[in-house]
């Protein structure tokens, strides 16, 4: 299978990332991508752009010798309610791909119960597009009524390329992405690789993602990122256009 798009990178403007737009989208192009997705940090990490810099997003041209650029952010979930770090005004006018995920930065770790709850209240939020990094042991989370809530709403989670690298700080995505991907594949609930890019070098690689679906035997008509059509119709279904 294919990987058309990839809708989880970061550029220097999340403060802790190394490439321009351009370089981006030129990566993008080489990997034979249809669809990049931009998506800087939210309020709440250090050093990321501020409200202008979503503001003014609307001068960077979508259309780059037909590679279809979407810019948006990865959004902080703050609490058990499933608050967003952005406000809603600026996540409906300036981001064109939404994506929310928890950061111990601004997150209160609470119990398995309470971070269930944080990411399914922002699953149920129809401003949130994929659910960024629900992987790492050091946020204990019940797989059931996450993936159940996804089912309901149409709301992909994310398989981060990134989480498996031995730099990452997260715990056992891997043991975390097999329960979760077992209940994906009963449920029928649409995942979405991301490479969570902080380097261009990283746009578009799903290496070890592929690996873990391919162990899994993991469906592929529940891989977003196999249809440009597919993604597209995902996200109005999840917005209720
Ligand atoms: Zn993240
Ligand atoms: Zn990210």
């Amino acid at each position: 299978m294919s990987y058309l798009l990839d809708m989880h990178t970061h550029t220097l403007a999340s403060g802790h990332a190394y490439g321009s737009i351009r370089e981006s989208v030129e990566a993008a192009q080489n990997q034979g991508l249809e669809i990049l997705g931009i998506t800087e940090h939210g309020k709440g990490i250090p050093g990321t752009c501020n409200e202008i810099y979503f503001r003014n997003m609307s001068v960077v041209p979508r259309d780059w010798n037909g590679l279809r650029l979407m810019l948006g952010c990865e959004m902080n979930i703050v609490d058990y309610k499933g608050t967003l770090s952005e406000k809603e005004h600026i996540i409906k006018s300036c981001f064109d791909i939404r994506l929310a995920g928890i950061h111990d930065l601004c997150y209160k770790i609470g119990s398995a119960d309470e971070n269930t709850r944080a990411y399914v209240n922002a699953i149920h939020n129809p401003l949130v597009d994929i659910i960024t990094h629900p992987d790492d042991g050091r946020i204990p989370v019940h797989y059931e009524p996450i993936v159940k809530a996804a089912k309901e709403t149409g709301t992909m989670l994310e398989i981060n390329n990134s989480s498996f690298s031995p730099e990452n700080s997260r715990v056992n995505p891997r043991e975390n992405y097999i329960k979760m991907l077992k209940l994906c594949k009963e449920y029928e609930v649409m995942i979405i690789a991301g490479s969570d890019a902080h380097d261009p070098s990283a746009v578009g690689k799903f290496d070890q993602v592929a690996q873990i679906l391919k162990e899994m035997s993991f469906p592929m008509e529940l891989v977003a990122n196999r249809s440009t059509h597919v993604f597209l119709k995902q996200l109005k279904e999840i917005r209720g256009e």
